[in-house]
């Protein structure tokens, strides 16, 4: 039996109480109360933090399980304003590549983020594998996975990633399909891949304006009637209000960046119960310098995050379920709570958008997402209060404790701060 102690954030309640505990015994809760109403057993391990707190585990919704090895190459065939981009595969070995993958996939627990979904790559089935080594391998230094695995995209695009005259031993030659038809064979063959997600690639990135909308409507309500009939969620990569329409119109179950968001938008969003993740973290990186992005890139993304902010203020107003995703790298992925915070949500609701809404997303609400008598322990220890400082997440020596499925998977004991064992 595990039991933590502390200040306790459950991500149900629209409140926190101090003093309270969380006893874990296998790999459930088995209690959420205040200390004087339970007796801690002489047996139990017990976590106890100055000014700690105890929460989920958080959620990252949006991330990309493959590691790219930055290699600028001009790509003539699609790209426009001189923007080179990373090319995945052009200087490595495809081994060298997975591996780098499997080692900033570990970064993920120790930064307090148990869960994560993998928004897709162009091959080599980087996240599903690693999903697949989670559950046959029971390696729970790794996060519990959900992936879209192969991304879809249109041929053409900003999206499609080499002229065709470069074959890449990773890129997937159906990536990139025309046709209702073809569409949904991509998909299919995602799901005898046993993708958890469908990804498409709806809109063209910052860069491209042009591409309002990178699929027929034809063949996004395809894939998407197509999935749905399997219980398959599709989550749409959509930066332009074109495409972003189509896909909230056949009924995606999120919208990933939505940077330009209309009332007719937002309100199928509310209605259908679409979420958004807004995926600021990205932006702010690239804003920051710290994408190492071409001038002209930055700039316009500073110029679309004003944009982005008010699609985001749209969709709080209209009640649209908002989910924390990076789009970033592997560890600190709680900067995005911190981004929510700026942009308008109180700690409280962005700590929900890492959590509980996360796990709704998911479909892992039954389980995880909250601390709540009968779920998995996937439960944190953190020191200091994010409610009254969200940048504490942010930091992984603040992520005391990491337990997934009731198993400690980090012990931060630190100098001069008390972990009782
Ligand atoms: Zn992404």
């Amino acid at each position: 039996m595990i039991v933590l102690k502390g200040r306790i954030i459950d991500a149900i309640s629209d409140t926190y109480f101090e003093n309270g505990v969380v006893v874990i015994a296998d790999n459930k809760i088995t209690r959420v109360c205040r200390e004087e109403a339970f007796s801690v057993p002489p047996e139990a391990e017990v976590y106890k933090l100055e000014n700690g707190t105890i929460m989920p585990g958080m959620m990252d919704v949006h991330v990309h399980l493959k590691v790219g090895i930055p290699e600028k190459v001009q790509n003539p065939a699609v790209y426009t304003a001189g923007i080179s981009r990373t090319i995945p595969g052009m200087d490595q070995y495809l081994g060298y590549r997975i591996l780098k993958s499997y080692l900033a996939a570990l970064n993920f627990v120790p930064s307090g983020i148990t869960t994560v979904r993998d928004m897709g790559d162009m091959g080599g089935y980087f996240g599903l594998s690693l999903r697949n080594l989670r559950e046959f391998c029971g390696i729970n230094a790794l996060p519990r996975i959900k992936t879209a695995n192969v991304l879809l995209t249109a041929a053409g695009s900003n999206q499609d990633p080499l002229p065709s005259w470069i074959k890449l031993t990773d890129v997937e030659d159906w990536v990139i399909r025309g046709g209702a038809d073809e569409v949904i064979q991509a998909a299919r063959k995602n799901m005898n891949a046993r993708a958890d997600w469908i990804k498409i690639l709806a809109t063209g990135g910052p860069m491209n304006p042009e591409f309002q909308q990178l699929f027929t409507d034809e063949e996004i309500y395809a894939v998407v009637n197509d999935c749905m009939n399997r219980g398959i969620p599709v989550a749409a990569h959509a930066m332009y209000a074109k495409g972003t329409l189509t896909c909230v119109k056949a009924g995606v179950s999120s919208i990933e960046h939505g940077v330009e968001l209309t009332d007719e938008i937002t309100d199928i969003m509310a209605q259908k119960n679409i979420y958004l993740a807004p995926t600021f973290t990205i932006v702010k990186a690239f804003i920051n310098g710290e994408g190492k992005q071409p001038a002209v890139y930055v700039d316009r993304c500073k110029e679309r995050f004003e944009t982005m902010q008010k699609s985001f203020e749209l969709a709080m107003k209209k009640g649209v379920k908002i989910v924390a995703g990076t789009d970033w790298k592997a560890g600190e992925n709680a900067q995005e709570l911190q981004h929510l915070v700026e942009c308008g949500m109180t700690p409280m609701q962005a700590i929900r958008a890492g959590t509980i809404e996360a796990a709704r997303l998911l479909k892992m609400d039954r389980q995880l997402g909250s601390l709540e008598e009968g779920k998995l322990a996937d439960v944190l220890l953190v020191s200091g209060n994010p409610l009254e400082d969200i940048t504490i997440l942010t930091k992984p020596d603040n992520i005391k404790v990491v337990i997934i499925d009731g198993k400690v998977e980090k012990k931060g004991v630190m100098n001069n701060e008390k972990v009782c064992l």
